[in-house]
């Protein structure tokens, strides 16, 4: 019956038929106003190799652009080098739709002997991010959430002809199921178009032999004028760039580029690089998927990941055990910290009672030395008091000699003179 009931309720539906303008149709412009009072809210992130250009380019991209419209920044050819993640946000307005863009920067690797574990302040900072919003969401009240949430990552290629490092499949491999890679091959002018082609075509097939997940730009579904155009973006991945910041005027018109002897290499030129199409492609016609991407493919992983107690490597963290084993584990742990406790205050007791000790011996030798040189001063004048009193005998001595008569005669016979 309740199959019958649905049949006869869905047939209803299609039969039901509407006789007059109710304004449903307005619903569209309803989630469209929703989304301009709103704004949107987009982070970008470039990583790769140290030197590449990633700074330039970002600069190139939004930044210097959007503070100064008609004024790019001097010729000034070296940005600072970038040694920690970065962020710089900034509010673009446009037709009245507010857009806050955040732009990452991070440290080039690669410089370093030892490039081990590079990727770990890149991945923190992606994972950071998810973190931060997953303790939002987690919140009683979880209106209206920030997300600064790293939705692009562009992953520049040093353009040596020679594909991949083993340094940039290791990287791009631990960060594909966490942010969207869009991958470009920087320095682009330093390549003839027939070269660029071979290398894209070279690059594209290491990253699926190495079964890395780049952002895969969806398929349009009509098949328009427009559709075809962005077919035609769509194929020049990986995106060939070239960076600037300086202007150079060409036929009395000021483009961002870069003058050679030679010739002069344009950024904003599709025929002299694919800069144009990476940012329409992020920013004016891929921006919402790569949000979409983000949310329902990484931060879900990143959630799973987590809820489940994984590390991001994917293994198992200790919160993930048995409570028994847990518990267990956690007595072993304290029984640990206690034992190192009791052997610390050992320590410690062991080191006072010697220091006890120390000066007990040293008060005593203090002791001993005063009683010597007491003893030595005594002595002294033992040895002055003989000596004095030697001489006084000597001098009585002769005094008796010279007056004939002892001191013991002269003192009885006074005696005798007084009595009488
Ligand atoms: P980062 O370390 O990747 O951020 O690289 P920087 O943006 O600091 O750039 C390093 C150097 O490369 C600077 O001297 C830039 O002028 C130069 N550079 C940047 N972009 C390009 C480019 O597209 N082509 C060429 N030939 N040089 C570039």
């Amino acid at each position: 019956t309740t199959t019958n009931n649905t049949s006869q309720a869905t047939m209803q539906l299609k039969r039901k038929e509407l006789d007059g303008y109710v304004g449903f149709a307005n619903l569209p412009n309803q989630v469209y106003r929703k989304a301009v009072k709103k704004g949107f809210e987009f982070t970008l992130m470039v990583v790769g190799e140290s030197g590449l250009g990633k700074s330039t380019l970002i600069n190139s991209m939004f930044l210097s652009d959007i503070y100064n419209q008609d004024q790019y920044p001097g010729p000034s050819m070296r940005i600072k080098k970038t040694v920690a993640v970065e962020s710089t946000k900034v509010l673009l307005k446009e037709n009245g739709v507010n857009l806050t863009l955040t732009v990452v920067d991070t440290p080039g690797f690669g410089d370093a002997v030892d490039n081990s574990n590079c990727w770990a302040p890149i991945i923190d900072f992606v994972e950071s991010k998810c973190e931060e919003y997953l303790t939002a969401e987690s919140r009683v009240h979880r209106k209206a959430i920030p997300d600064t949430r790293v939705h692009s990552c562009l992953y520049f290629i040093a353009p040596s002809g020679h594909g991949l490092k083993p340094l940039d499949v290791e990287f791009m491999q631990r960060l594909c199921d966490k942010v969207n890679i869009i991958p470009v091959i920087a320095k682009a002018d330093t390549m003839t178009p027939e070269e660029i082609q071979l290398f894209k075509k070279q690059i594209l097939n290491e990253i699926a032999q190495h079964k890395i997940k780049i952002y895969d730009f969806p398929d349009p579904l009509e098949d328009d004028e427009e559709v075809k155009v962005l077919k035609q973006l769509k194929n020049r991945v990986p995106f060939a760039v070239v960076g600037a910041n300086t202007v150079i005027e060409v036929d009395g018109k000021k483009v961002r580029g870069r003058r050679y002897p030679w010739g002069i290499a344009e950024v904003e030129n599709l025929e002299h690089c694919d800069f144009i199409a990476l940012r329409n492609m992020v920013i004016r016609t891929h921006l919402q998927d790569l949000k979409d991407i983000t949310n329902s493919v990484h931060y879900e992983n990143y959630r799973c990941r987590k809820l489940a107690g994984l590390g991001s490597d994917g293994k198992v963290r200790l919160s993930n055990k048995n409570p028994l084993a847990q518990m267990e584990e956690e007595k072993r742990e304290h029984d640990l910290k206690m034992k190192k406790m009791e052997a610390e205050m050992e320590q410690v007791f062991e080191m006072k009672v010697k220091e006890k000790k120390q000066k007990l011996k040293d008060s005593e030798q203090e002791l001993t030395r005063r009683h010597d040189d007491r003893k030595k001063a005594l002595d002294q004048q033992i040895r002055e008091l003989e000596e004095r009193r030697r001489a006084f005998e000597q001098e009585k001595k002769e005094w008796e000699e010279s007056n004939n008569i002892t001191l013991d005669e002269l003192r009885r016979r006074s005696l005798e003179a007084n009595s009488k």
